[in-house]
């Protein structure tokens, strides 16, 4: 393996140290990540690359960097893009056939962000289609490969990112999170994902899927990582009205690996038998032990609303899509039927030929929850829980610094096997629509193994606390090696 090959094989903090003493340059460094792409194709998480743009941009970081001049912690990096966010020039499938020959004409904030910072943009990775799904299936390109089991899920939608980081492939991709897209690909690959509060990342340039949902945030091998990239995309950004004004505080400065004296709140409805495997309770479990040996306290907290969470999400999520949806209409985006009949036609065939079975069943059902006989039964009641659900946090967050909990209730299931049981596949959202539901920030990180696959650790913050669940990640990551276990299929 060359210096470059080695370098990318670690993380984000390798790969700064290796650019900066020189060990290697930006243009290998994105040289060797496209190669290793090209290479491991068969999973199914790259969909689109940019290779002439991206060595282009890497000769200028090579020299800014040889020249003591990095931009950020992120400068001369390799780094994908969920297929949902757009980028100027570049395609956006969102995994949809009505997508996919679409082009945009404009870049994303986060694009902005990162370039500004000096990341080199590789690519785009495979999702589930609009992001609606948990085992990245749904996708016109393909299921995407788990890199630790091949035959198994990445978890979803933004498995293509999370499976891209487990296998090297590069140090840092962006996902987006509505109700644990970021955190349950994070947890069936063995990887970092952070949901950071809503609002915190400019949605600028994602598109929707349910918008009092949606948030951008980085997976990354390391919680350190995934702090550097958010101090990089996140902040304020004027043209998302739902962009809050707070700065963001210095993330790395609060990586401080203390937690003396910090109090975790353990859910007692999270942390029942039933319906989770019994391994994955174990090791989320040993990391709270371990937590507690560096000095935090654990207390046990309520969420009573919590059997009510995935009917909440399912009603709000499917409504608001089923409204974002309908820009796609054969007129101005993307998948045009032709020798249409009349304009109904129009709308009709290019919405039929252009969504895929999961999608339409989404909007199906919130068109339904928000028609007129029915909208206050089911939106508006679901309107009135989410209140309940966030007072429930706000109640705990009264006793505790953070929560923990599981982030996924088993460890990845083999492709196929939830693909034609959506309520299967729904209730897999269990521990992670809540956060989406209150706002609040939250993130995967991996702690150890049950039968050979990764399992995650949920850490949920108080609102913009990002901080404190990174500092509490970071502080059990410096004293466990699991983010160092790598896919064993994976050369
Ligand atoms: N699995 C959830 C869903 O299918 C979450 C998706 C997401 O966070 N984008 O809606």
């Amino acid at each position: 393996m060359g210096q470059a090959e080695s370098l990318l094989a670690g993380g984000l903090a390798e790969i700064r140290e290796g650019l900066d003493r020189g060990d290697a340059t930006s243009s290998e460094i994105v040289e060797a990540s496209l190669a290793r792409i090209e290479k491991t194709a068969a999973l199914t998480v790259v969909v689109s690359t940019r290779a002439e743009s991206a060595l282009a941009e890497a000769e200028s970081a090579s020299k800014r960097i040889a020249a003591g001049q990095a931009l950020s912690p992120l400068d001369g990096i390799p780094v994908l893009l969920k297929d949902n966010i757009v980028h100027a020039g570049e395609p956006a499938t969102c995994s949809s056939r009505i997508l996919e020959n679409f082009v945009s004409p404009y870049d994303s904030t986060v694009v902005e962000r990162l370039q500004a910072a000096g990341a080199i943009l590789v690519g785009r990775a495979n999702m589930d289609e609009f992001a609606m799904g948990s085992s990245t299936e749904n996708s016109i390109h393909g299921p995407s490969h788990n890199p630790w089991k091949l035959d198994h899920a990445c978890g979803g939608s933004s498995g293509g990112s999370a499976g891209a980081v487990a296998a090297g492939l590069v140090p840092i991709a962006l996902g987006s999170d509505t109700g644990g897209s970021i955190r349950q690909p994070a947890s069936f690959c063995g990887v970092v994902g952070v949901k950071p509060t809503y609002g915190r990342v400019s949605r600028w340039g994602l598109v929707a899927f349910a918008s009092s949902l949606d948030q951008i945030g980085p997976l990354g091998r390391r919680v350190s990582d995934c702090a550097a990239a958010l101090q990089v995309i996140g902040g304020h950004d004027p043209r998302d009205s739902t962009s809050v004004p707070e700065p963001l505080p210095s993330l790395v400065n609060a990586l401080t690996g203390n937690v003396e004296g910090l109090t975790i709140g353990l859910p007692e409805e999270y942390f029942v038998e039933e319906g989770v495997d019994p391994a994955v309770l174990a090791r989320v479990r040993e990391a709270i032990a371990e937590l507690e040996a560096a000095g935090a306290k654990t207390v046990p907290v309520s969420l009573p609303n919590s059997p009510n969470t995935i009917a909440t999400y399912y009603v709000i999520a499917t409504a608001e899509a089923s409204s974002n949806l309908a820009r796609f209409d054969g007129v101005r985006y993307g998948r045009r039927a032709d020798k249409v009949k009349d304009l109904e036609d129009l709308y009709m065939r290019s919405r039929s030929e252009g969504f895929g079975a999961e999608v339409k069943r989404r909007i199906l059902l919130g068109t339904y929850v928000l028609s007129a006989g029915y909208y206050d039964a089911y939106y508006g009641q679901a309107q009135r829980v989410r209140t309940l659900i966030r007072r429930d946090f706000e109640h705990a967050f009264e006793t505790c610094d953070v929560i923990a909990t599981p982030t996924m209730p088993e460890t990845a299931f083999a492709l196929g096997a939830k693909a034609d049981d959506p309520l299967s596949m729904y209730l897999s959202d269990i521990y992670t629509v809540s956060a989406n539901l209150a706002g609040l920030p939250a993130l995967s990180m991996p702690c150890g193994l049950a039968d050979g696959m990764p399992v995650g650790l949920q850490l949920i913050g108080k609102s913009l606390d990002e901080a404190t669940i990174l500092r509490v990640g970071d502080a059990l990551e410096r004293r466990t090696d699991h983010h160092a276990a790598r896919p064993p299929e994976i050369a």
